[in-house]
């Protein structure tokens, strides 16, 4: 019995959720087998007196069949299915789906608490890219963000992160191969979750998604950037720069009042050096603010000694409050970084139809839940 997919869809699955878990306790502290890295599944077989290969079809189950329900799972034996038979397979549920004209789809995930995040699925020449949220709403008050200024609830456990995957793939009919871990929260504001949620995307077994096909982004939290670097998390390095003195940078981003860009940049030459991969520096080009000769000057001078990309965003007009990005600056500014001898690319704001800023939806979803 699949109890997540029946609960999915009723209006009072939470009382539903915990009579059921009353009365049917599992075996162990996690309910979903999804929140289980191949590694932690090993350890818990063998702790049930089973052998730990067992995991590889265990896993193979759950991410190349997608079965929804442990009976389904292939090649285990019936004393296992047994034993596998409380869990649950829950996916996030998908609340709202909203089609831009330019093919970008977006997503309001609601999960078993109630609580919902977005997700957004862009179709770029070399295939689709989903993003993916980490929490549920950020602490990090990024003035230019919609998701800062709604209320934070908590940290996405690494199921309910692999669960965004796994429903827009189901829904969608196609197979992923590109994640960013640019959706609401700060990745490494819920950085064991986030490394289990990686170990996960990346299992051979698992969904196999190619470490240099998933980036991690961050605003600067320079210790979850040494600890990347520390214990070589399978994905690259995204940092969200977007101005290039501290004084501006601080203003629009408290993070910068806790690691300045001294410290910011320090850290990403760590990790370079330390992992032997560039860093992506995502810059989000606002008009007469960051986007001005001397800035592009200064933003060559922060980098010079950092093997980096620079990936120029134009803004939505919700994300600076104003008019959106002034395309001749942009070009003009690009054009500066290339001459410089940097990697530059400048990508298209999608999905500007259907609140396609980080936080719109869920500010939504919040507003109608509290009406
Ligand atoms: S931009 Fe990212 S880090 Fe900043 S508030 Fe928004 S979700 Fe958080």
């Amino acid at each position: 019995m699949d109890i997540g997919r029946i609960l999915k869809g009723c209006t009072c699955h939470r009382l539903w959720y915990t009579h059921f878990m009353k009365a049917y306790p599992i075996p162990n502290e996690k309910t979903s087998l999804y929140e289980y890295t191949k590694e932690e599944l090993r350890s818990w077989l063998l702790a049930h007196d089973d052998k730990a290969a067992h995991a590889e079809a265990i896993y193979e189950g759950l991410y190349r069949l997608r079965v929804r329900s442990t009976d389904e799972i292939p090649g285990i034996p019936l004393r296992l299915k047994e034993k596998l038979a409380p869990f649950l397979l829950p996916r996030p549920a998908i609340a709202t789906r909203r089609v831009s004209k330019d093919g970008t789809i977006k997503y309001l995930f609601r999960f078993l608490d109630g609580q919902a995040v977005e997700g957004v699925l862009l179709h770029y020449e070399h295939g689709h890219i989903l993003c993916v949220s980490t929490q549920k709403g950020c602490r990090m008050g990024c003035d230019f963000c919609a998701s800062s200024r709604l209320p934070y609830a908590g940290n996405l456990s690494a199921d309910e992160i692999v669960g965004q995957l796994l429903a827009v793939e189901e829904k969608e009919n196609v197979s992923i191969r590109n994640l960013v871990y640019m959706g609401i929260g700060e990745p490494l504001d819920n950085a064991d979750e986030v490394k289990r949620s990686l170990q996960i995307f990346t299992d051979q077994h698992g969904p196999g998604i190619g470490a240099r096909h998933i980036s991690v982004s961050t605003c600067g939290v320079v210790p979850g950037i040494l600890r990347m670097a520390e214990e070589n998390w399978p994905c690259r390095l995204a940092v969200s720069l977007h101005h290039v003195d501290d004084q501006k940078r601080s203003q629009s981003m408290p993070v910068n009042r806790k690691w300045n860009l001294s410290a910011l940049m320090q850290a990403c030459k760590t990790y370079t050096e330390k992992t032997g991969t560039i860093i992506l520096f995502e810059y989000a080009l606002i008009p007469g603010v960051n986007d001005r000769p001397a800035d592009a000057t200064r933003l060559i001078a922060l980098v010079k000694d950092i093997p980096c990309r620079i990936n120029l965003i134009g803004l939505n007009p919700l994300q600076q409050g104003g008019p959106g990005t002034d395309e001749e600056a942009a070009t003009r500014f690009r054009a500066q970084l290339q001459q410089a001898g940097l990697f530059a690319s400048k990508r298209k704001a999608l999905g500007q139809d259907i609140d396609g800023a980080c936080g719109q939806l869920r500010g939504q979803f919040i507003q109608e839940e509290t009406k």
